[in-house]
């Protein structure tokens, strides 16, 4: 690890192929009982623009320092809340974004909006400035559940959101659903799946609810205040999800995520590849070779830090091989097709060799039916998906 002069450790890289740019926007209504992104419950226009200031200065200083020649493969703008943006900042950051990156018509610029926040303007604006992917933050369809996960929005507000990306003609569209909500049995949860896939969204987004310890949702449908489910009760919500949306034509390509043909998210396939990507804002995270970096997670340390220095504060930390191919290894085998051995083994410069990923664990992790083997590829079978936690533990102790 290096130092750079205001203390902070510095970064260097050579080259990269393929470039994904992440933009952290930390900003929601209020923050909700299970939400371990950072974000703060502040809509201060003034906050705000001073976050876009200070996001400027950070574009600027470090698109200056990245290879002449790379493939910009696609954009994400998430959060927080990036649909609780004025209009006019909105615009701002499109700007902001064109000028530093030049994305094509055909790079994948996703931003995440929430329903209660999403109108018709603002699409129009998102859709002007380049964006044709977003992600919307539904969470349910059913008002007793939203309001159980302590969220703000109501389902009607859904629809209105979804009006207005339709209104903005931007046809590639996710919708996020938590799965496992204590108090919703199968058939209420089944509803809400069978509704989710008649809106036919190109991509489906199902995280089972976790909450740190501690935490307890505000209110519980008709139970005692359990955290989450058992392990038993969450099974059988994935499995009852697997099946409903594999039935509706919807490909699971990763454990939590499902695409109609055509839609998996590229932003997505990049992380669980390995790619290189940009990670720009308050507590974002950049992985560019074997460097990853993690900007300051506090918004006013990243504010003052900005005003002092063109650079935002940030840790870097140099990962050595066995990290690279384990990483490779665990996010890689998140995706249904599996990996290759060569992906494995690395490129781009990583000298991650055979001996750096753990053989023998992956031949008792095939006896246990956990993964499957075959010539060069290996994969999680439906064992080991249903596992995937334990086995990430025992490749990546
Ligand atoms: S809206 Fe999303 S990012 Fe904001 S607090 Fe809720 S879960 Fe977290």
């Amino acid at each position: 690890m290096r130092r750079s002069q205001n203390g902070m450790r510095r970064c260097a890289f050579d080259f990269v192929n393929t470039l994904g740019v992440y933009l952290h926007l930390p900003f929601c209504d209020s923050k909700c009982p299970y939400c371990a992104f950072y974000s703060v419950p502040a809509v201060d226009s003034e906050l705000i623009d001073a976050y876009i200031e200070a996001l400027t200065r950070e574009i600027r200083h470090r698109r200056a320092r990245l290879p002449a020649a790379f493939r910009l493969s696609s954009i994400y703008i998430g959060g927080g809340t990036p649909s609780v943006l004025s209009v006019r900042q909105l615009e701002r950051i499109g700007d902001m974004i064109r000028d530093a990156f030049r994305p094509a018509h055909d790079t994948e610029w996703s931003v995440e909006c929430n329903p209660g926040s999403l109108d018709r303007e603002k699409a129009a604006v998102l859709k002007a400035a380049g964006v044709n992917r977003i992600s919307l933050g539904a969470q349910s369809l059913d008002d007793d559940i939203l309001r159980s996960l302590g969220r703000r929005h109501q389902v009607s507000e859904v629809w209105r959101a979804l009006e207005a990306i339709r209104s903005a003609q931007i046809s590639n569209w996710n919708m996020d659903l938590i799965a496992c909500v204590p108090g919703v049995g199968e058939r209420r949860w089944h509803k809400v799946l069978r509704q989710a896939v008649e809106i036919q969204p190109t991509h489906l987004s199902v995280y089972a609810l976790t909450l740190d310890e501690g935490r307890r949702l505000p209110v519980v449908m008709g139970q005692r205040p359990l955290a989450t489910l058992d392990d038993s009760g969450q099974l059988r919500m994935l499995r009852l999800t697997r099946d409903c949306l594999q039935a509706a034509g919807y490909w699971r390509y990763e454990i939590s995520n499902y695409a109609l043909a055509g839609w998996r998210c590229r932003h997505h396939l990049d992380c669980w590849r390995g790619r290189d990507y940009l990670g720009l804002g308050a507590s974002a995270v950049s992985r560019l070779g074997a460097w990853r970096r993690q900007n300051v997670p506090d918004l006013q340390a990243y504010l003052d830090g900005l005003q002092r220095q063109d650079d935002a504060p940030h840790e870097d930390e140099k990962l050595s091989p066995q990290v690279c191919a384990a990483e490779r290894l665990v996010f890689g085998l998140r995706q249904i097709e599996g990996v290759t051995l060569d992906f494995l083994q690395g490129d781009e410069g990583l000298p991650a060799g055979p001996h750096q990923w753990p053989r023998p664990a992956l031949r008792e992790l095939q006896q246990q039916d956990m993964i499957w083997w075959s010539g060069n590829r290996i994969g999680l079978t439906e064992r080991g998906l249903e596992l995937a936690d334990a086995v990430a533990l025992e490749l990546w102790p």
